[in-house]
């Protein structure tokens, strides 16, 4: 990865609302018709949750190049919730009308808000998830798995260690850091299907940092491709874009009427969690419970904080969470177990009650959804 930022960042400009609503009904044309339409986005798209960028006026690689720290928490990223634009993007995807995100942001809030894992490259990593160097193993975390940079810049370690069986890999960050090497198969991915993209749409990026802009601009100089760019800043990809398709505006006004001609409504955020309860008994009247978070595609996601059978005293605090049981039960009798979550929405506890699978044992998997405003949990097995 490679850049440089001045000091005066470029100007921002706004395009009229005609232009803004005249560009939205070209692209949602455009939407409507492509065979395989892909979305690159930069910080621009989580500004709006509270995340500043880079180049504006207020971002941090301006306040960096003026000499001056941004006084901005990294751990913001846990509690902003995913912007119009974030959810726009997820209703696209369900639908099937979008095919791939390709995002430089690190700040998490693409895969939360519900863009499948399979479906996206995060060039310059996420900071909710680490991997190990070992095995490969990825976990996502709701916490920020960020190395300190302590010793050195290149030093990734997490301080954590794999918790695969055998395994005592030390975990890494998958933060990309300036001039560092973009990972292999997240920018491979990207490339398959920018070279197969009809339409690419730039949402609040301004295609600066190379090698992650050699996207939006393969697809610009293909012939079957069509570039659209939405940024408050002019892009060195404005002659590579199409002259109809390129708006500065912010990047929410634009889907908002983008998703306004598709006819599609844009869904609220909502957090969804994954969780397998297992149960194994010795006897009738012992028992041990295994409860564990996962992510949509069973990486291992910690978004737990305790975990305790209802009513009783003793929680366990720490991953994996065992906890011991000694009642005895009738099969299909429900086993509650109470949930703590780390909370960054604001989520209250929540009580599973888990059907006991009888003396053979066996697991259940559960869907959670939180609503983020009514601040309610609904539970499901899946
Ligand atoms: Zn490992």
């Amino acid at each position: 990865m490679d850049l440089t930022a001045p000091a005066i960042a470029e100007t921002e400009h706004f395009s009229s609302p005609a232009q803004t609503t005249a560009v939205a009904a070209q692209l949602a044309a455009l939407i409507r018709t492509a065979k395989h339409f892909i979305v690159y986005t930069g910080a621009g798209v989580s500004t709006s949750a509270g995340i500043p960028d880079f180049r504006g006026p207020e971002g941090a690689w301006t306040k960096r190049a003026q000499g001056k720290e941004l006084a901005f928490d990294g751990s913001k990223t846990l509690t902003a919730v995913p912007t119009t634009t974030h959810m726009a993007l997820v209703a696209l995807q369900e639908r099937g009308l979008l095919k791939y995100v390709v995002s430089q942001n690190c700040d998490g809030l693409h895969r939360r808000s519900g863009i499948m894992p399979d479906r996206i490259s995060e060039l310059h990593g996420n900071s909710n998830r680490e991997y190990c160097k070992d095995c490969g193993k990825e976990y996502i975390r709701d916490f920020r798995a960020v190395s300190s940079y302590d010793k050195s810049y290149s030093d990734h370690r997490t301080g954590r260690k794999c918790a695969v069986p055998g395994c005592t890999g030390a975990l890494h960050d998958t933060i990309i850091n300036f001039g560092e090497q973009l990972p292999k198969t997240a920018m491979t991915r990207a490339t398959t299907h920018a070279k197969k993209a009809d339409l690419c749409l730039v949402l609040g990026s301004s295609c600066r940092v190379s090698p992650a802009n050699s996207i939006p601009e393969c697809v610009g100089r293909s012939k079957k491709g069509r570039l659209a760019i939405c940024n408050l800043q002019d892009t060195p990809l404005e002659d590579v874009a199409d002259e109809k398709l390129r708006i500065h505006a912010r990047t929410d006004d634009l889907m908002t009427q983008v998703m306004a001609n598709l006819g599609i409504l844009i869904p609220p955020f909502i957090l969804r969690r994954r969780l397998i309860i297992a149960m194994a008994s010795q006897s009738r009247d012992r028992h041990q419970l295994t409860v564990t978070g996962v992510d949509v595609d069973d990486t291992p996601s910690s978004f737990l904080r305790s975990v305790k059978v209802e009513g009783s005293r003793r929680a366990v605090r720490t991953e994996p969470f065992v906890l011991g049981m000694r009642e005895e039960l009738e099969e299909g009798a429900a086993v509650k177990v109470e949930l703590e979550f780390m909370g960054h929405y604001g989520e209250p506890n929540v009580v599973v009650a888990h059907a006991y699978p009888g003396e053979a044992g066996g697991s259940s998997v559960y869907g959670l959804e939180y609503d983020v405003w009514t601040k309610e949990w609904e539970v499901r097995r899946v």
